[in-house]
């Protein structure tokens, strides 16, 4: 007998109906003889509506009641799921996170997990009993409160159910058919990937491919987790996150050179102006940053124009830090000499990402061309080993990944199928 990991997402059970879609897929896995744990998320858009809610409410929450807030989301999904399962005559038993033994930190809004203990849901699959668990929450010993994970945490906790309870599959199921070589949303021709490594599935991650959150497949890369990315919309194979280093014998598979191209409009870009050119300018600029939690992600600095001996260094940081950033700097700028502040949010990153750019060369070229050919400005570049991200507007930048993805030959035959979801 297996036990299968599956996780939903919040647009595969976004009304009762596919809740209902949902239980009978569940309970095929269960009929065929496994032990079957859910991790659910919130059905549709609800934990974005939660969060209007509460900003209609007060645009500055309490992170304690934000995450009480946030995470009764996923008690909804997982009830009418063991309802749906139980209707079908299957027993079914609905956990939250905390129940689950999910044990975390006490960061609000953004917890680690430290312990998972399963005891629970290994006495209900004893019992012969579905288990559905609340995703995206966990439970602080510590602060003896309740957290969530971060936005799009469901996934982390189906990943860490399946290390704890050594699962022989983890299926995530989205709405689409996979992992593809770009968002479907805004590659019409991007295409599904059969297997990508979790190196090259963390870059995309963390480039702003939404399809898996970046700490699920760090926790899988970590404890050793392989996943399958699926449709719970067909029975269509999906795509295979896997380590090479774990993979038997005789199962390497020829790598392409580029995985993927990924678009993330969710940083903005600072620039400090006229920062004196001398040793300690960064570091000091850095430090401010640095004590503010702020994500730094890209840095340029520029030829400082020898008439006046200064300079200029642009940074992007994610558009939740961008604020806080800004005021920091600006109440340093005596200290740190600069002449002024630029904040600039309309900007787009747009990432490329292959393992075997390691040994190809000219990647950067193509990339360059292809975005001179559409017209397209570059204003940052950074390099990664497998990685090259830009900066462009933000009105551009789905225009460069559809550009950057024809240049490398990644567009599919057909389009890509996107089957529920509003995409928020
Ligand atoms: N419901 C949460 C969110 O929308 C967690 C998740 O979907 O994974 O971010
Ligand atoms: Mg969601």
């Amino acid at each position: 007998m297996s036990l299968i990991v599956q996780k939903y997402g919040g647009s595969s059970v976004a009304d009762a109906e596919s809740i209902k879609r949902v239980a009978k897929r569940i309970v095929e896995a269960r009929r065929a003889g496994n032990d079957v744990v859910v991790a659910v998320s919130a059905m549709g858009d609800t934990t974005d509506e939660l969060m209007d809610l509460a900003n209609e409410v007060t645009p500055i929450q309490a992170p304690r009641e934000l995450d009480m807030l946030l995470s009764s989301g996923e008690r909804i999904s997982m009830a009418l799921l063991a309802m749906a399962i139980k209707s079908l005559g299957h027993d079914a038993r609905s956990f939250t996170g905390s129940q689950a033994g999910m044990i975390t930190d006490s960061v609000h809004g953004a917890a680690r997990i430290v312990d998972v203990t399963p005891v629970r849901l290994r006495e209900a699959l004893d019992e012969g009993a579905v288990v559905i668990v609340a995703g995206f929450q966990g439970f602080s010993r510590e602060s003896r409160d309740i957290t969530t994970l971060g936005r799009g945490g469901s996934d982390t906790t189906a990943v860490a159910l399946a290390a704890a309870l050594d699962a022989d599959v983890c299926e995530i199921y989205t709405d689409v058919d996979g992992v593809f070589t770009s968002d479907p949303r805004i590659v019409t021709k991007a295409h599904k990937l059969d297997r990508i490594t979790s190196e090259e599935m963390l870059e995309l991650a963390g480039s702003g491919a939404k399809v898996l959150h970046i700490r699920a497949v760090e926790y899988a890369r970590r404890h050793g987790v392989t996943l399958h990315v699926r449709s719970s919309f067909n029975n269509s194979e999906g795509t295979i996150v896997y380590d090479p280093e774990r993979l038997p014998e005789g199962g390497a598979v020829e790598e392409s050179v580029i995985a993927g191209v990924a678009v993330d409009l969710g940083q903005v870009k600072i620039t400090v102006v006229g920062v004196p050119d001398v040793p300690g300018a960064a570091a000091k600029i850095f430090k401010i940053v640095a004590r503010t939690n702020a994500n730094v992600d890209m840095i340029v600095q520029n030829v400082s124009a020898a008439a006046t001996g200064r300079t200029d260094i642009s940074f992007t940081v994610p558009k939740s830090d961008g604020e806080k950033a800004l005021t920091a700097l600006s109440d340093a700028q005596e200290s740190l000499g600069f002449e002024s502040l630029q904040y600039d949010d309309q900007i787009g990153k747009l990432s490329l990402v292959g393992a075997a750019m390691r040994s190809a060369a000219g990647i950067s070229a193509r990339l360059f061309e292809a975005l001179y050919e559409a017209g397209i400005n570059i204003e940052m570049i950074s390099t990664s080993e497998i990685r090259i991200s830009v900066v462009t507007r933000a009105d551009s930048v789905n225009a460069a990944a559809r550009a950057v993805h024809t240049a490398f030959d990644l567009d599919g035959d057909d389009d890509a199928v996107v089957y529920a979801g509003t995409g928020r």
